[in-house]
């Protein structure tokens, strides 16, 4: 039977919870089904930290949800689940799933492919990952329901796995990366047995597919913990075969000032609620790459600007391989490191069609950053912060024209 924890343990108040997540329970409640605050959610509010969004399990089936409220709908093909919309809230409700071998396809390496088999609460919560993922919360109540001890492992800090955590990586390697994302968001250290295997077992990235490697990655970095995380992946030794991406990023002498400023600002801008460019921050961790393999190209006599897109191409297509960047994102990448070199001409027409761009801005941060960690001077940056600032004839006496 699970522990069944009061209030007074785990400390979340009715009120502490969204409303919407509230009325979600409530009316499937009042319906006679159970309802509950799953998850992410409740593990958060008992670390003190304000969810980003909420999540309901329930034994209702997603039509049966679906009936119940107004706006709601079915989204998933494999795995349905229903968003429902309160106020300016969207739920994710899902029904209790059950994760049997009898059930469940792998492929050749242990990788679940499919898992859609409805549970009962206890078989819903022995398939999440961490202990501290497997609570549920009852608004009406305040009780928690707590079949893996994640309560006691949250309050004494430990990210502990449910069940073996080797099968449990070979099931789905995205978990070794979601522990080491969850540890460093919630401060929480990795039971020896979940952070042991990760060295042998990271090799199982590579069957994952690109597309979802890719939401993980941008997960990771977009965390608002990503210095921290990169660094409890390079104190382990972890990265390595990780993620591609993540070996590029690491292993780079010359890289590595620019790319923790970058995600120093990215952590900072998650944290005060600011927008977020994925192209900015890709361009950013490959910059290096990049310039490397632009200036062999340059000293192989190649002419400097077409060199510089073949460069982007190469890099580019590399990463592509293991992780599915969006073209929509290429896009944007490119054009931030297309527009470098034409911020060293500051003479004639250029530099007033330069800030004309649409992309200026992008580009500008992106120089910045680049002076800010070394790779060029600062005078270049200094230079179009005062030109942007400065009227017509301010603008006529900045122009330098032998650049
Ligand atoms: P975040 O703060 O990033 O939202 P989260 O734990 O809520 O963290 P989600 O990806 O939103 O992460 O997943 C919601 C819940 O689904 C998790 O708390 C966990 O119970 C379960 N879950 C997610 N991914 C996995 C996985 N790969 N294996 C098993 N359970 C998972
Ligand atoms: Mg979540």
């Amino acid at each position: 039977a699970p522990a069944m924890i009061p209030v007074a343990r785990h400390g979340i108040r009715r009120d502490h919870v969204s409303l919407g997540a509230r009325r979600t329970c409530e009316t499937l409640q009042q319906a006679g089904y159970k309802a509950y605050i799953v998850g992410g959610a409740v593990r958060d509010l008992i670390a003190g930290i304000d969810p980003k969004d909420y999540d309901i399990a329930t034994d209702a089936e997603p039509e049966q949800v679906r009936a119940l409220f107004r706006r709601a709908r079915i989204i998933g093909r494999r795995f349905q689940i229903v968003h429902v919309m309160q106020g300016g809230e969207t739920l994710e409700v899902s029904t209790f799933r059950a994760a049997h071998d009898a059930h469940t396809v792998k492929d050749e390496h242990g990788r679940v492919l499919r898992d859609n088999v409805f549970g009962s609460i206890a078989e819903d919560a022995a398939r999440r990952d961490f202990t501290v993922n497997a609570l549920y919360y009852d608004p009406s109540s305040e009780t928690v329901i707590d079949y893996h001890h994640g309560v006691a492992d949250l309050q004494q800090k430990t990210l502990r796995m449910i069940g073996e955590p080797k099968l449990r990586y070979r099931e789905d390697p995205v978990r070794m990366l979601r522990a080491v994302r969850l540890s460093a968001k919630l401060g929480l250290t990795l039971d020896p047995a979940v952070r042991a295997p990760i060295r042998e077992m990271a090799e199982l990235m590579e069957n994952v597919p690109a597309a979802r490697l890719f939401d993980e990655m941008l997960k990771l970095l977009f965390s608002g913990h990503s210095v921290e995380c990169l660094k409890r992946l390079r104190d382990d030794g972890l990265h390595h075969g990780l993620l591609p991406m993540l070996d590029v990023i690491l292993e780079q002498p010359l890289g590595e000032k620019f790319v923790m400023l970058s995600l120093a600002n990215t952590d900072a801008r998650v944290k005060a609620g600011k927008s977020l460019s994925p192209g900015y921050l890709f361009a950013t961790l490959l910059w290096h790459e990049v310039l490397a393999n632009w200036e062999i190209r340059k000293a192989r006599g190649e002419v400097p600007i077409p060199a510089l897109y073949e460069a982007m191409d190469e890099v580019l297509d590399a990463q592509g391989e293991k992780l599915a960047i969006t073209r929509r994102i290429v896009g944007d990448i490119k054009d931030i490191w297309s527009l470098q070199p034409r911020f060293e001409k500051r003479a004639g027409k250029s530099p007033y069609r330069l800030i004309e761009l649409p992309r200026f801005r992008a580009g500008y941060d992106f120089l910045v950053l680049r002076a800010e960690s070394g790779e060029i001077g600062m005078d270049i940056a200094d230079w179009w912060d005062a030109f942007q600032n400065a009227d017509h004839e301010g603008r006529e006496a900045l122009l330098i024209p032998d650049s």
